[in-house]
């Protein structure tokens, strides 16, 4: 099921997600609706629970945009184990529409996560997917890529946030 995707500023997204206990049928459904709502919006390659207000430690990522279903990754109480190196590398998110900056990150990453088969599994990564980990990780933290830049961007973005959530309220269109 499509959900509704969060706009930053907002108390949701910046609260930290809880650990799941086990990968259940609600958590299955979870990540479901994290993976139509991600491809319905067709640029996506992330998305974390508490985007569509869930605050639980899950997260789903996909390169390919949905076609390559084997680059469709679930990450449930994903956590960073090991960083190593730097990449200044532009970000966007799905809860800052229309916004991208570059972001101070490592530029690899050792990942341990649940699958959606509720096993361990480690990961190794580089690159755009380093990237993207540690920006689904941060959503759980309740942070988001904006709070990683000087407050001068940050409230420039912030407005410009703010103008677009009042125009979305008022139904007005571009
Ligand atoms: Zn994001």
């Amino acid at each position: 099921m499509v959900r509704e995707i969060l706009v930053w500023p907002g108390p949701i997204l910046s609260t930290r997600s809880e650990e799941v206990e086990s990968v259940d049928a609600e958590v299955k459904a979870l990540v479901a609706d994290l993976f139509d709502t991600m491809y319905a919006t067709k640029n996506g390659i992330g998305l974390a629970a508490p985007q569509i207000g869930v605050h639980r430690r899950v997260a789903v990522i996909d390169l390919s945009k949905g076609r390559d279903p084997k680059q469709a990754l679930v990450l449930v109480n994903p956590v960073i184990e090991r960083r190593e190196g730097e990449v200044d590398d532009e970000e966007g998110c799905l809860s800052v529409p229309g916004e991208a900056e570059a972001v101070r990150r490592a530029g690899r990453v050792w990942l341990k996560a649940l699958g959606l088969d509720g096993k361990e599994y480690c990961l190794e990564a580089e690159g755009l997917l380093a990237v993207a980990l540690q920006h689904e990780v941060d959503h759980l933290d309740g942070m988001l890529y904006v709070d990683r830049l000087s407050a001068l961007k940050r409230d420039l973005i912030r407005k410009r946030m703010k103008k677009l959530k009042s125009r979305r309220r008022s139904g007005a269109s571009r």
